[in-house]
């Protein structure tokens, strides 16, 4: 896949960890210089890595300040970083609610609407948001969790067809169950974590968890100047499980 990214800036939310870290390593390796806003940056691999709580404008505004003041453009947006929550409608407390849609869902609009000004201003602009295969699965024990990342893939169209004209490109992605450090702290919590990782594996159509790099490699595609007559998709990344019906193993 031709993927250059040469000359390109690009920032990455929660890209110290997993899924953003992956993304990271895949856009330098195809030439960008990133910026990483994380609220632990110090374990990131980037070009500038800066302590940014996408739940906090002001701290946005910095962070897209810095990145300016440090590489004076900003080509790529790829706002990744996000939490889980578990329960049903019924576990879940306003605060909860608040909590978790304020960082995935209004933290890609704070990150975004900081961007765009200068978004604009470049000849290869993309954006891709983090969605999820629970944004179409209907899994279970997991309400909250599952409308935030639903209305991430609406926020993706509106936002793409807003700025078609600006040419700005909106895209998302939708990772099936994937191997981070996330996952890893929702294993440990199992009585007997290898049992469970196996279970988890066996309940995946392609019967593995999705490698983050897999997930990187779709995003530098999205943000590649290879893809620039796509906007406004979600590419899933989740070993067939959103698109095909499959019977249970
Ligand atoms: P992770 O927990 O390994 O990494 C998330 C990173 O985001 C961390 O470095 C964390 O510090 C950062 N972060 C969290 N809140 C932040 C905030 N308010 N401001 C700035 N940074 C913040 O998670 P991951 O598994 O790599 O997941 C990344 C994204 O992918 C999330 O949006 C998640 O919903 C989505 N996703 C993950 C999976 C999966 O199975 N791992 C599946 C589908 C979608």
């Amino acid at each position: 896949m031709s993927a250059s990214l040469e000359g390109l800036v690009a920032v990455v939310t929660g890209g110290a960890s997993g899924i953003g870290a992956a993304v990271t390593r895949r856009l330098r390796d195809g030439g960008a210089r990133v910026a990483v806003f994380d609220l632990a940056p110090e374990h990131a691999e980037a070009d500038l890595a800066v302590a940014v709580d996408i739940a906090d404008d002001a701290s946005v505004r910095r962070g897209i300040d810095a990145v300016i003041a440090e590489f004076g453009r900003l080509d790529i947006v790829v706002n990744n970083a996000g939490i889980g929550a578990q329960g049903a409608v019924t576990d879940n407390s306003d605060d909860e609610w608040h909590r978790v849609l304020d960082i995935n869902v209004v933290g890609i609009a704070r990150v975004s609407r900081a961007a765009l000004p200068h978004l604009r201003l470049s000849p290869s602009a993309a954006i891709v948001n983090t969605s999820s295969i629970a944004a179409t699965a209907g899994l279970q024990q997991r309400a909250l969790y599952s409308a935030s990342k639903g209305a991430v893939l609406a926020l993706t169209r509106a936002m793409a067809a807003d700025h078609l004209g600006e040419g700005v490109r909106v895209n998302a992605v939708s990772p099936g169950t994937a191997d981070t450090p996330w996952i890893g702290r929702l294993l440990e919590k199992a009585e007997d974590p290898a049992a469970e990782r196996a279970a988890l594996e066996a309940r995946q159509p392609h019967g593995r968890l999705v490698d983050p790099d897999e997930i990187a490699e779709a995003v530098a595609y999205l943000v590649s100047p290879a893809s620039g007559s796509t906007t406004g998709i979600s590419l899933a990344v989740d070993g067939g499980m959103h698109e095909l019906r499959l019977r249970p193993r």
